[in-house]
């Protein structure tokens, strides 16, 4: 891989006496789709979390743009252009969708620029300009996707991790979050996705790795692993 972004090696985590992730190696090449498919509790969640800095790695390290991140604060890690939009999405239901955005560039390097990108937001996510007044709480859960990723871009990122962006979504709101994420990829920005919907997180990817027991059991393009039976009959139900 040429232009690495991101390059994970050797990640342990535990929780307490329980080991989730074990020895994971993982590299993102910029302008890049990864995906990591895996069942439910094989550790996806929990990686993207030891990415953001919100879990503390047992051992191995983070690299990110070349740097060790392996042991900073969440805060600096945004602030060095890595965003994760978190599973459940998390919007702050009492407030505005504009509210809520704004608080997507609180990092010191998000701030100047603040309105362009709000701008820039609303030209991608044309209904969070409609909604724009709206209490985020009363917006469709397609629409809370819309606004977590609108928000994650207003801290101006270089990889954003995107933890199920699909779950528990409608098919036609489905089709719309990876169109979007072609978009953000067309746009030059890096992802690494987290993905149940594997059929379609395969389909859009560059590279995609398999985690199985929080162990890394395939890495490949989106095609051969699309293409394994082992990936066809676990998680594609063929
Ligand atoms: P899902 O798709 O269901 O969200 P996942 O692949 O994201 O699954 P994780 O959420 O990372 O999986 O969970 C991996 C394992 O770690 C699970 O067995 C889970 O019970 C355990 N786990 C997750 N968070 C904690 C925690 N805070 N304390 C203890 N165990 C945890």
């Amino acid at each position: 891989m040429t232009d690495v972004l991101l390059s994970v090696h050797d990640l342990s985590v535990a929780y307490g006496q329980v080991q989730v992730l074990f020895g994971v190696d993982l590299a993102v090449a910029r302008g890049s789709v990864t995906t990591l498919i895996g069942a439910n509790g094989a550790g996806k969640t929990t990686l993207m979390k030891t990415l953001a800095g919100m879990v503390a790695p047992r051992s191995g390290t983070v690299l990110f743009q070349g740097r060790d991140i392996a042991h900073l604060p969440s805060h600096a890690r945004v602030d060095g252009g890595l965003a994760l939009i978190p599973e459940g999405r998390l919007v702050f239901g009492g407030m505005t969708v504009e509210q809520n955005l704004r608080l997507g560039a609180i990092a010191p390097s998000a701030r100047a620029g603040h309105d362009e990108m709000l701008a820039e937001v609303y030209r991608r996510f044309p209904r969070l300009q409609e909604r724009r007044h709206q209490r985020a709480g009363l917006m469709s859960g397609g629409e809370q996707q819309m606004l977590a990723l609108g928000r994650g871009l207003m801290a101006r990122p270089r990889l954003i991790l995107m933890d199920e962006p699909t779950l528990g979504l409608a098919p036609v709101m489905v089709r719309k979050v990876f169109d979007t994420i072609a978009e953000l990829r067309a746009a030059g920005f890096t992802i690494l996705l987290a993905e149940q919907n594997a059929r379609v997180a395969l389909e859009i990817a560059d590279h995609a790795t398999l985690l199985e027991n929080g162990r890394i059991a395939m890495t490949g393009t989106g095609a051969e692993l699309l293409a394994a039976p082992a990936v066809r009959r676990a998680y594609l139900g063929l």
